[in-house]
């Protein structure tokens, strides 16, 4: 069982349409099912693949909140008399 703060909270879309449709996987729990647009039919391959790519957008972002903080400390200077 993964810790619940360790869950990756991405779901991922079909952008084809405005605004974009979440995608639907036939059963969650098989890494082999579907995934599908609900309104297009269009077919995004396997839930494991989809889960694939969900996780790599997540650990992405993740790195991006963790560098952000930073950011301002850009252009100090440290001077010493
Ligand atoms: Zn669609």
């Amino acid at each position: 069982m993964p810790d619940e703060e360790d869950r990756v909270n991405v779901t991922a879309q079909c952008m084809l349409h405005e605004p974009p449709v979440p995608v639907v996987v036939e059963d969650a729990e098989n890494d082999g099912s579907k995934v599908t647009c609900p309104k297009c039919g269009k077919d995004y391959g396997s839930w494991g693949e989809v889960k694939a790519a969900m996780t790599e957008a997540a650990t992405a972002q993740q790195q991006e909140k963790l560098t952000a903080p930073f950011q301002g400390l850009e252009g100090w200077k440290v001077t010493r008399d």
